[in-house]
């Protein structure tokens, strides 16, 4: 009775991505939007849900991530973006802030749900990261659904690869260092939440970016760079360009900053992504939770598709820099 009591007391909250990147008001018609704000509200609903019925960070994680890979508007399963050669190589990972577990796939081709399969690498391997083909055949044979990998086929993303395989032509080096290509790779989806345990869970899974080359390993699967968890400090979960937020190991820099630091989510957050990251030229946001449920959601680029519900259960959904 007591336990019960105090579970009811314990707040939770969560907060998601869909990418970040040049996400204007005059890139997205108002159906577009309408769709994205749809898609996020549900996909938010989704994991709190799970959240007050008291199931496991990790679950809300999973269930959220899903609804999100499932939607062909965003850059996770169905809706990945084209490697150069025009496959997905898709990426995704998973970390529990009660014991610092996690799991990680990357390159993988034909599992339906990245976030599952990095799941099962947390909670059912002796490792944290599996690439390419043992990544697959230790997801098979767990059980996980196997697709094609043309079913993560959208047209709009191959009409992404070929504008993005004239600009390479042009200029390899422009093309992946100027910030307006950041459109090229937008949709990477996350989840971090708190639970009603107390745990921060963080998960992050994507297609990485456009005309990427063959065996590219962005920041997503990397525990650290794109997807943190620490029950003493925050989880995060980042979406972005990549190379930067792993040079710059971004997701646990913010806990770090907050634990050693002892400032405030909401400050180690900003510092991280306008200070350190945008200072070095890298273009992105992340999305993170606190021990106390406080969200804070920064990015340095024109818009970031986000949403979030806090612990007093106020729903928030933003896709443009200015709301
Ligand atoms: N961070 C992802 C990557 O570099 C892409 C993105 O978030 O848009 O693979």
């Amino acid at each position: 009775m007591q336990k019960q009591k105090e579970m009811q007391k314990q707040k939770v909250s969560i907060a998601i991505h869909g990418g970040a990147g040049t996400i204007s008001k005059a890139n997205l018609s108002s159906e577009q939007e309408a769709e994205f704000r749809k898609t996020l509200k549900e996909a938010l609903m989704i994991g709190h849900a799970s959240l007050l019925a008291n199931e496991d960070g990790a679950l809300a994680v999973i269930k959220t991530v899903q609804h999100l890979e499932n939607s062909p508007l965003f850059n996770a399963g169905v809706g990945a973006v084209y490697t150069y050669d025009e496959t997905h190589e898709l990426d995704a990972s998973i970390m529990h802030g009660k014991d610092k577990n996690a799991g990680a796939v990357a390159g993988v081709k034909t599992i339906k749900s990245p976030i599952a399969a990095a799941n099962l690498v947390m909670n059912e391997s002796v490792h944290v990261m599996l690439s390419g083909e043992g990544a697959e055949s230790f997801a098979f044979k767990h059980g996980l659904e196997k697709v094609s990998n043309k079913s993560f086929d959208t047209p709009h993303r191959l009409e992404a690869l070929k504008k993005a395989k004239l600009a390479i032509q042009e200029d390899e080096q422009a093309f992946y260092q100027h910030p307006e290509h950041a459109d090229y790779k937008f949709g990477t989806v996350g989840a971090v939440v708190l639970d009603a345990k107390g745990n921060l869970v963080a998960g992050t899974s994507t297609g990485g970016m456009t005309a990427k080359r063959y065996g590219r390993v962005g920041d997503s699967p990397i525990i650290g760079a794109g997807t943190f968890a620490d029950n003493e400090s925050c989880a995060v979960s980042g979406t972005g360009h990549g190379e930067y937020f792993i040079r710059f190991n971004v997701a646990s820099d913010i806990c770090a900053r907050m634990k050693y630091q002892n400032i405030s989510l909401e400050q180690a957050a900003n510092d991280v992504v306008n200070k350190v990251l945008k200072g070095a030229g890298g273009t992105g946001g992340i999305i993170a939770v606190d021990k106390d449920g406080n969200i804070s959601m920064p990015f340095n680029t024109e818009g970031m598709y986000r949403g979030s519900v806090d612990t007093e259960g106020n729903i928030y959904i933003g896709i443009y820099g200015d709301e």
